[in-house]
């Protein structure tokens, strides 16, 4: 059946400023581009732009334009160019439609309805150049009080502390498997995260071999499929967390195309080479807070009570009710993942419709754990729509112990934020296994760039709190009397425990 989707970009090649070079058909890991010898001119095949930029980055010449196909669909506010590509695909297909990212659709970003506060004459700021400013995080159960002996003037701690995870700025990045991103991508975020002092989470696809060297800077993740998982990988990560749900696609599975399950693959999640890796939807073993409790305490047992165990979720609509069922079952932390998380690869519909900002599910959460005396049990994740530490600051302020970022690394490693993880064909080299595409990611440079952004983001913050007069970011946990709020109703503003700004 010839198409009719039309096509949704224009790739426009500048004739005199091109050199004829050819970089730009190299480039292009989705073959939109090739050189026609008979006019000696690059032609672009339109149909197969995705919009990542790689050949409009590296042309020598600046000589290209991708531009949206704007006139490709007459303007209908109601039936969307969107909504009538989608119906041409599956007139077409007969399929459901994939695709990848977080969210796209203009729901309220609630982090834009959000301003923070600022001291003024009374409570005087803090100067963050000339005093000592805390981004040092603990993750993990808290005592709910501490006992001392010993002589006095040398206090002795008696409580025993439960084993948390130090973080010295405020973020982890999110689990993103090794199969949905590349080798080289693992290596960037582990070589990052072991120089800045946080952590990178393994996602649910196991961890190649040559990086277990890197092991104190690692959350391993065990998920419903159990790729990779044996007594050597929960033993060897941080902390372990069990992978219940993904922000982008709440209550549905994953799945990695056999095409991707390369021989390197194949061995780190433990499955055949070639074939489909396909995570159920469900862990067969869990069907109530009770069956958690037991595989909590299982993984607790297999690493003899020496890291603590988390356990991520989407934030649905009782987000509140689960996390209170997940830290009374012994977690020692909780991920939660707004729909606006990123994803490998995601049915559209689910993306695009189920689940709810991260933004509200931190308030309801820590408000249900802190009226239930439960707050301290255990530390709140939060990632979903990070894009910048404004983000960070008014996560920590609404109840989070730290962010979760995925999209945000993926984006300081060159990723354009096309959407077309799912195909494999990332001109990038994050989202591919293709060794031509994996190798224009060099894991140092990777590794550099993430560097910067978190100490970039540190300094940020560091900026913030000066100006909120706070010189620690533990202190800002919880203090929503330092946010409020801008074009929201009163529902959303009492969800998020503040007030409108003017008050
Ligand atoms: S990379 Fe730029 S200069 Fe080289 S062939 Fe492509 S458009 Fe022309
Ligand atoms: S990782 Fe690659 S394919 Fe995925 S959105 Fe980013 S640039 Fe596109």
């Amino acid at each position: 059946m010839a198409t009719q989707v039309p096509p949704e970009f224009t790739v426009n090649i500048n004739d005199r400023k091109c050199a004829r070079c050819k970089r730009c058909v190299d480039e292009c890991g989705f073959e939109a581009l090739t050189y026609s010898k008979e006019y000696h001119e690059i032609i672009a095949d339109d149909a197969k732009c995705v919009a990542c930029h790689r050949c409009a980055t590296m042309c020598p010449k600046h000589a290209i334009r991708i531009e949206d196909n704007a006139l490709a669909y007459k303007y209908n506010a109601n039936f969307s160019a969107q909504h009538r590509k989608n119906i041409l695909k599956q007139a077409e297909t007969g399929g459901i439609l994939l695709t990848a990212m977080g969210c796209d659709q203009p729901y309220p970003i609630l982090w834009d309805h959000m301003l923070i506060d600022a001291c003024q004459v009374t409570n005087p700021p803090i100067d963050p150049l000339r005093e000592p400013m805390e981004l040092r995080t603990y993750i993990g159960r808290k005592p709910a009080w501490l006992e001392f002996d010993g002589e006095a003037g040398l206090p002795r701690l008696r409580t025993e502390m439960a084993q948390n995870l130090k973080l010295d700025f405020p973020i982890v990045f999110g689990g993103m498997s090794y199969g949905s991103v590349s080798y080289n991508v693992h290596k960037s975020l582990m070589l990052a995260a072991e120089r800045t002092g946080i952590l990178m989470n393994t996602g649910e696809g196991g961890l190649h071999q040559d990086l277990y060297q890197h092991r104190n800077s690692v959350i391993v993740q065990c998920a419903s499929g159990r790729f990779g998982v044996h007594a050597e990988y929960l033993n060897d990560g941080a902390a372990i967390e069990i992978k219940i749900g993904q922000g982008a696609k709440p209550g549905i599975g994953g799945h990695l195309p056999g095409e991707k399950v390369s021989e390197d693959i194949s061995r780190t999640r433990m499955i055949p080479k070639g074939t489909d890796a396909l995570s159920p939807a469900p862990h067969h073993d869990i069907y109530s807070i009770e069956d958690l409790g037991q595989l909590i305490f299982a993984l607790k047992e297999a690493s003899r009570y020496k890291k603590p165990v988390g356990v991520k979720v989407a934030a649905v609509h009782n987000i509140a009710a689960i996390c209170s069922g997940i830290v009374r079952a012994g977690a020692d932390f909780v991920t939660i993942d707004g729909f606006r998380g990123g994803t490998g690869a995601a049915p559209r519909i689910i993306r695009d419709n189920v689940g709810i900002p991260v933004e509200l599910a931190i308030a309801a959460v820590d408000d249900r754990l802190r009226q239930e005396g439960i707050r301290n049990q255990a530390s709140i994740l939060c990632g979903g729509g990070i894009r910048q530490s404004a983000d960070m600051i008014k996560a920590i302020a609404l109840g989070a112990d730290a962010v979760v970022i995925g999209t945000s690394a993926l984006v300081a490693l060159g990723c354009r934020v096309c959407q077309k993880c799912n195909t494999g064909k990332c001109s990038w080299g994050i989202a591919t296994q293709n060794p031509k595409l994996t190798a224009r990611l060099d894991p140092e440079e990777g590794a550099q760039r993430l560097t910067n952004l978190i100490h970039a983001w540190g300094h940020e913050m560091e900026e913030v709190l000066g100006a909120l007069g706070v010189n620690s970011i533990e202190s800002l946990r919880g203090s929503r009397e330092r946010l409020r709020g801008i074009g929201l109703d009163e529902k959303t503003l009492n969800i998020l425990g503040i007030k409108p700004a003017g008050r």
